[in-house]
């Protein structure tokens, strides 16, 4: 390496949505460059202009912004190596191109495509792989931009490490004359990439495992450029939760940001996220962002695929919820909350979201369990006739313990303290099971199938109101 400094890189193409295999390989590269005090390079790899999606630059900007993954370099911020966006650096890979025709390890690709066709089906008829470098023009013409600039390949054994894959070696026969600038004067990823990382000091190179296979090649240009080669590390695939095929749309990978719009905290998306093929080697799971900074090291990344299981996810933020502190998680559910809430309190909106802290997976569920907490709820008797215990109360029965509750409340405090000692009290008087008697209760002030503690659920909602919902319910039995 020519610098020790640090220096990692995500070097994405604006070709679409941000899927969570990118996010990681952005989130691994970052946790180096910031585990070392190095930097975190981005660059927009937009040389393919016929796979360019609109607007997905702004979407990687704004999905690496929501996990907190902040770039030192890149297209927006720039740095010592600006540009950062590969269509304004045509002039940087046209000067290594010349490096490469001058020391003759360059030349231009003068077949047409039908010509090239040709050549393919001869060489399947004589049952040979295709290589273009065994038919390498006599005497190629000047390049001047209209053709393809190909390499000249030196084919040879290649031995080399991989920080995840471990030693890896090919023989000469996977190497190949690749196409360094396309007849539309753009460069392959394949030349650009490895102009752009030894141009900013790159340290690693951690992507992803579609490039492996082509890795001697690259190694042979690093060569015939006199570069030294960088650090690599190739990144397991992700798999679908069973079976063996890799992760796709349908298997719920959505979009990192629609994640983040269903309730998921950041801080989770990036804890799930690189514990996708990376663990520390104890049963740890949950991991804050500078625990994974402190911990994270590409030699425990594993070789194998990586499962993505969104149950697993969903557990992961329920416990990330649970740490954070009660006012921070306030700010973060502005969102979130049910329509009834709006003209409540904060003060109420915190004691509600207190009491349901615990019981949230996604901050999306704060809607569907408070919303009683804010404006009465119809009644809702299926969750009575449904209840195997309550189900077997009579009408009378039923009559006879809300009134006792109706009364009991009528003359109780109603701090949760005061409210369990009148429960308490109400199980005595009415010899009935908690069982029968809270879930009674707890129904017909929530008509909810879930609720928190019953007595700080009623001392949450006050005197008044659950009076009332008492009384509602008392009129329809
Ligand atoms: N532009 C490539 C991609 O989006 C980057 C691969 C790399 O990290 O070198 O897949």
């Amino acid at each position: 390496m020519s610098d020790a400094i640090i220096r990692t890189r995500f070097a994405p193409s604006p070709t679409g949505f941000m899927h969570v295999g990118g996010i990681r390989t952005a989130l691994f590269a970052w946790l180096v460059a910031r585990q070392a005090g190095g930097a975190f390079i981005l660059r927009l790899e937009d040389t393919d202009q016929k796979r360019e999606v609109a607007g997905s630059a702004e979407h990687i900007l704004m999905a690496l912004g929501a996990l907190g993954i902040t770039h030192d370099e890149g297209p927006d911020v720039g740095g010592p190596y600006a540009p950062y966006l590969q269509s304004e650096r045509l002039g940087i890979y046209t000067a290594w191109a010349q490096k490469l025709i001058d020391s003759g390890r360059a030349y231009a690709d003068p077949y047409t495509a039908a010509e090239l066709d040709a050549i393919r089906e001869s060489a399947r008829a004589d049952k040979k792989a295709f290589l273009y470098r065994d038919y390498r023009p006599k005497n190629p013409p000047t390049w001047d931009g209209s053709m393809p600039l190909r390499f000249k390949s030196e084919p040879k054994t290649y031995h080399w490490h991989d920080e995840v894959l471990g030693d890896l070696s090919t023989g000469p026969d996977v190497i190949d004359d690749i196409i360094l600038i396309k007849s539309d004067g753009f460069p392959t990823y394949n030349f650009a990439h490895i102009v752009d990382d030894a141009e900013m000091n790159i340290s690693h190179i951690i992507r992803g495992q579609e490039f492996i296979a082509s890795q001697p090649n690259y190694l042979n240009i690093y060569e015939a450029l006199g570069l030294d080669v960088p650090i690599f590390a190739t990144m397991p695939h992700i798999m679908a939760v069973s079976g063996n095929k890799k992760l796709g749309k349908r298997d719920g990978a959505k979009d990192v940001l629609d994640y983040l719009k269903d309730g998921y905290l950041p801080e989770t998306m990036v804890n799930f996220i690189a514990s996708l093929g990376w663990n520390d080697g104890t049963e740890q799971e949950i991991f804050t962002i500078s625990e994974l900074i402190k911990k994270f090291s590409l030699d425990r990344v594993q070789k194998s695929g990586a499962r993505f299981d969104d149950k697993r996810l969903e557990w992961m933020n329920g416990q990330h919820i649970r740490l954070l502190p009660l006012d921070d998680l306030y700010e973060r559910v502005t969102d979130f909350w049910p329509a009834s809430a709006v003209n409540v309190s904060e003060d109420l909106k915190k004691q509600v979201l207190a009491l349901v802290q615990d019981r949230l997976k996604t901050l999306k569920d704060l809607a569907v369990l408070t919303g009683y907490f804010f404006a009465d709820p119809p009644a809702d008797w299926s969750l009575i006739e449904n209840n195997k215990q309550l189900a077997k109360l009579s009408k009378d029965e039923l009559n006879q313990l809300l009134q006792a509750a109706y009364d009991a409340f009528g003359a109780s405090d109603f701090t949760p303290e005061a409210i369990q000692e009148t429960l308490n009290q109400l199980l005595i008087t009415t010899s009935q099971k908690p069982a029968i008697l809270f879930s009674l209760i707890r129904t017909v002030v929530s008509w909810a199938p879930f609720s928190p503690a019953l007595n700080h659920t009623l001392s949450v909602l006050g005197k008044e109101v659950s009076l009332s919902r008492l009384d509602a319910a008392l009129k329809r039995v």
